[in-house]
């Protein structure tokens, strides 16, 4: 195992981050640090980070040394310390071992980043609406809008939660079973439409 494995398969890419002062909240979003960026665009996961925004990605020793203008051997070498990683020691005795990944494929990996922008992009607009379209008067007639968030809210963060958390297969799993109906799709052609008329 080479050293750079040996620091992947001993902290995720989530601790790397909370480490160096990011937050996630509860779908591992954060606010991305490498482009300006007020709401969060970036996603950590157990091994890589993906920012929804500008692009940006990579693993534990891409985001440290991106983070500190670091090559990989120096992020290296700041992981080991900063963790208190035993480069000589095998994974199992090296501290927050996360549990064993099975690869997926950049398939899989692209559905579950598909399915999860998708998913937060129509939470977004359903908290939006929330609060954007809640009656101020107990006469006034409830705005379909506000309805829909009322009704959708909990059934999309449970989705969005399936494929966001769990083992790589498990997500992977959530996801195929998402893209194998047209509610998807239906969803992404709706939130994209929405989106379109918000500007308009
Ligand atoms: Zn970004």
């Amino acid at each position: 195992m080479s050293l750079y494995q040996k620091i992947k398969s001993a902290i995720t890419v989530r601790q790397v981050g909370e480490m160096y002062g990011m937050e996630p909240d509860r779908h591992g979003m954060v606010c991305c640090p490498f482009h300006s960026d007020n709401h969060p665009s970036m996603m950590l996961n157990e091994s890589y980070y993906y920012c929804f925004a500008c692009g940006a990605n990579g693993d534990a020793i891409d985001l440290t040394a991106k983070l500190f203008d670091l090559n990989p051997r120096q992020a290296a070498e700041k992981l080991i310390h900063d963790f208190g990683l035993d480069p000589d020691k095998p994974p199992a005795n090296a501290i927050a071992l996360p549990p064993p990944k099975r690869g997926l494929t950049d398939e899989q990996w692209a559905d579950i980043a598909y399915c999860l922008r998708v998913l937060t992009d129509y939470l977004d607009l359903l908290h939006d609406w929330r609060e954007r379209y809640k009656p101020t008067t107990p006469e006034e007639p409830l705005d379909e809008r506000f309805v829909e968030a009322l009704h959708m809210t909990e059934t999309v963060e449970h989705l969005t939660d399936c494929v966001a958390f769990g083992t790589p297969q498990q997500k992977a799993a959530a996801a195929a079973r998402l893209l194998s109906g047209s509610y998807l799709l239906m969803l992404e052609e709706r939130t994209d439409r929405l989106a379109l008329a918000k500007c308009a």
